[in-house]
């Protein structure tokens, strides 16, 4: 296995990569820089747009461009003309929150999840944004509202809380978009990091970050099994997404953010974009948000 780093550019906390199948391209974002990424593995172009405040996550659009949850709440985006124009913001009594993780869920909608800015836990949300434009939250109470996926049949929802440790499973009302019968499936212990972002492949298995961890991990979220690991040479690992022609490449962002001067001069990757390519596992599409 090779890990590569796809260009040398170095964010302070990358996160949150989508694979756009549409265009060949891989999309991320750096949260502290407030700046949405883009890259063209075919030609090799590196396109940001700053946004102008802290960026937690963005999912594609059918009708093109972006949606993103920032540090004020959810935005519509237009990278090819630089623009951000704003939907709804369901925290305008938590200043010290922000948003961070989120992904559209295989009906269309966004989701995303909002945290502390000042290290306090469990005043943090999971909100879903409806075709509507009305927001509701789904989960309370979180601490670090981190990686989202649902399995192929649409029934089932998994989500990272990462000051939780754990992933849980719900079960997903794909028609009202509910969720509901929270279960942790997989509990992770201290030494092993904090679980960050997630993806899931074409087998229903989880692919998840681990930040302070050094390394993306597949599970199975039915026994909560390690079945496979990835070690990256950095510690701060985000999320991955699968993405290439075949999505059979895998795309890891890391961070540099919050390192001490030590640990930066033993990685100093740290902030790359990763791909390995050719992995043997293949992901799924992203899903478009029906805005
Ligand atoms: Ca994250």
């Amino acid at each position: 296995m090779t890990i590569e780093t796809v260009l040398s550019h170095r964010c302070e906390l990358g996160e949150g990569p989508v694979w756009d199948t549409e265009l060949g391209m891989i999309w991320w974002i750096d949260i502290l820089k407030g700046e949405i990424h883009r890259y063209d593995p075919k030609t090799g172009l590196h396109e940001r747009q700053l946004t102008g405040q802290l960026v937690g996550s963005v999912a594609l659009r059918s009708r093109g461009g972006l949606v993103a949850a920032m540090e004020h709440g959810f935005y519509l985006v237009d990278f090819e003309n630089r623009s951000v124009q704003p939907v709804a913001d369901p925290e305008p009594h938590l200043p010290g929150n922000r948003f961070n993780d989120g992904k559209c869920d295989p009906a269309g909608r966004f989701w995303a999840g909002t945290m502390s800015m000042r290290d306090e836990n469990g005043t943090g949300a999971l909100y879903r944004l409806d075709e509507d434009r009305s927001v509701t939250a789904e989960i309370t109470g979180v601490g670090c509202s981190n990686g989202l996926a649902w399995s192929a049949d649409g029934g089932t929802f998994y989500y990272i809380d990462s000051l939780a440790r754990d992933v849980k499973a719900f079960d997903y009302d794909i028609i009202s978009g509910q969720i509901y019968n929270s279960r942790t499936i997989v509990q992770f212990s201290p030494e092993i990091g904090y679980p960050d972002g997630m993806t899931i492949d074409d087998e229903g298995m989880l692919w998840i970050a681990l930040w302070d961890g050094w390394k993306v991990i597949r599970c199975d979220p039915g026994s909560g099994k390690l079945l496979y690991e990835i070690t990256l040479p950095v510690s701060r690992v985000t999320s991955c997404t699968f993405g290439g022609a075949d999505l059979t490449d895998l795309y890891i962002t890391t961070a540099w953010t919050g390192l001490r001067d030590d640990d930066l001069a033993h990685q100093p990757l740290a902030g790359c974009l990763f791909v390995v390519k050719n992995i043997g596992y293949r992901g799924v599409p992203a899903e478009r948000c029906s805005y």
